[in-house]
């Protein structure tokens, strides 16, 4: 029997998710999908100084939000939990002694300053961050360099330690990576990496192995600053479970903005935004802007991201997410950075506004309207309205601007724009045209257009030349759809109403 595929998104609970991470979520979901797995979300809190309260909310209604709801999680339960891994503190210590018996690790009693000293020692101008290495370590304070009985004494002494990884001084490393091929890493230049900090939490290095392994995580994907810390992790691998446990690697490009990588910044200094949903960092109080109050359609943001680095070797390029499902292969990630362009993701919600129908969109159009403090009555006509002008809207809150008409009832009146050929002739021409409307069989833009051209036939008038003001009685300027179309959708009562108000104003 095939083993069940098993992937996981890990990030730490340290603030608002950039759409970097979005795009991780969605290709780990994509993958497992496809293969019929099963999409794990561990929560990676290990660094308590970094801990964000709030943060881990914000992952899962991102999430959700996104609809790339997990299989497993602290919040949806599974056979492998805890899956947050303040709550397996006890699991890892055992593994870090393993480590430290054969020998591939050890016990560093060095307080900051003796860290601090070393680094000044060592310190050169090639060397210009140095770190705790197998050139340094025999001049330090640990089990390597201290008698047995002196550490024994330390230990007995609560004196406090961490474990580091004795990295090997000379040995070639290789990741088989499935977008980049192979990799190559020489352990000489890293550091000793702490396994497990005095506070007896493991680090990520140690955490992130342990728990791909007892989740049974069959590949493990992941943003491409992880890279430099792979060599870490297949250490550990090789020492703690054996390389043939190991799941598959694939690093994903990393998002660029316009200016290197995208980063948090870049959201406020160009004006677009850089997380999937709005973060408020109560700390700093900074709130940085997403996509969903942006008013983008979640369908969009997972389209588009899933176009920042990925292809299908076609064209095509909406996609939902079934046929993303359908056909996303990891090998078609692209090794390059995929550079983010604003102007192509809001091309990317207009192409997903026009295909969605009134009905998908109509909560997410009346949460707009409501916002203006207008209260949406009438379900059947907010239809149309989403019908007739959502080809013009690219952003939600645009939905305001192509249709406040439909709510409120002009206050004001581009009169100038008419004013020039404005007369007896044609106000007597409305005059009539509200009779014509009082009588029409059926209220729809084609019999309101034909009514309206037969009047004007009938008056001698050019039609061409009473659209206008007809447009500015019914919404106060010249703008929004076709005008037959809004009359329709304004009913007959209002349609009547607004031409004899605008008539008595037009004369004023
Ligand atoms: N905890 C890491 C993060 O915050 C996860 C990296 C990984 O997936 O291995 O992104």
């Amino acid at each position: 029997m095939q083993q069940e595929v098993r992937v996981r998104f890990a990030p730490s609970p340290t603030g608002g998710l950039h759409i970097g991470g979005v795009r991780t979520v969605l290709y780990n979901y994509l993958f497992a999908k496809k293969h019929n797995g099963k999409f794990i979300l561990r929560i990676e809190d290990t660094d308590q100084s970094r801990y964000v309260a709030g943060a881990e909310e914000y992952i899962y209604e991102t999430l959700s939000w996104c609809g790339l709801v997990p299989d497993e999680s602290p919040k949806h339960g599974g056979n492998y939990g805890p899956y947050r891994q303040s709550e397996r503190k006890e699991l890892y210590r055992k593994y870090a002694e393993q480590l430290i018996s054969a020998g591939q690790a050890y016990y560093a009693f060095d307080t900051p300053e003796d860290l601090e000293k070393m680094k000044l020692r060592v310190k050169t101008d090639e060397n210009t961050n140095p770190q705790y290495d197998h050139s340094v370590r025999m001049e330090m304070k640990n089990s390597l360099s201290l008698p047995a009985s002196e550490v024994d004494q330390l230990l007995s002494a609560s004196t406090p330690y961490v474990i580091r990884i004795k990295m090997p001084e000379n040995e070639n490393i290789t990741l088989h990576d499935m977008i980049r091929g192979e990799v190559h890493f020489h352990s000489h230049i890293a550091d000793d990496k702490v396994l497990l900090k005095a506070d007896g939490m493991p680090t990520y290095h140690l955490a992130v192995v342990v728990d791909d392994y007892l989740m049974k995580i069959t590949h493990a994907f992941r943003g491409e600053e992880w890279l430099p810390s792979a060599p870490v992790h297949i250490l550990l691998w090789r020492y703690l479970f054996g390389e043939d446990a190991m799941p598959e690697w694939a690093h994903f490009p990393l998002i660029l903005g316009p200016s290197g990588k995208l980063s948090k910044r870049d959201g406020a200094k160009y004006g677009f935004p850089v997380f999937a949903m709005s973060w408020n960092d109560k700390s700093k109080g900074e709130t940085t802007e997403g996509f969903r109050e942006r008013g983008f359609l979640p369908e969009a943001l997972i389209n588009l991201l899933a176009l920042l680095g990925w292809n299908d070797g076609t064209e095509k390029e909406i996609f939902t997410l079934e046929e993303l499902i359908d056909s996303f292969s990891i090998e078609k990630v692209h090794k390059g950075g995929a550079k983010f362009d604003f102007d192509k993701a809001k091309w990317f919600n207009h192409e997903w506004i026009k295909k969605l129908s009134a009905d998908d969109l109509a909560k997410k159009v009346k949460t707009v309207i409501s916002g203006k403090g207008v209260a949406v009555k009438d379900e059947k006509q907010l239809y149309k309205i989403i019908s007739l002008v959502k080809d013009r809207c690219t952003v939600l809150p645009d939905f305001w601007e192509q249709s406040f008409f439909f709510f409120r009832e002009p206050d004001q009146y581009d009169t100038e724009s008419i004013k020039a050929k404005w007369g007896e002739d044609k106000k007597r021409f409305f005059e009539n045209f509200i009779k014509e409307l009082g009588a029409i069989p059926e209220w729809g833009s084609a019999f309101i257009e034909s009514a309206f051209k037969n009047l004007a036939a009938v008056c001698n008038i050019k039609p061409g030349e009473l659209q206008l003001p007809f447009r500015i009685m019914l919404v106060g300027g010249k703008f929004g759809p076709p005008v037959f179309d809004i009359a329709d959708v304004l009913g007959k009562k209002e349609t009547i109403e607004r031409i004899t108000k605008a008539l008595l104003k037009f004369d004023q």
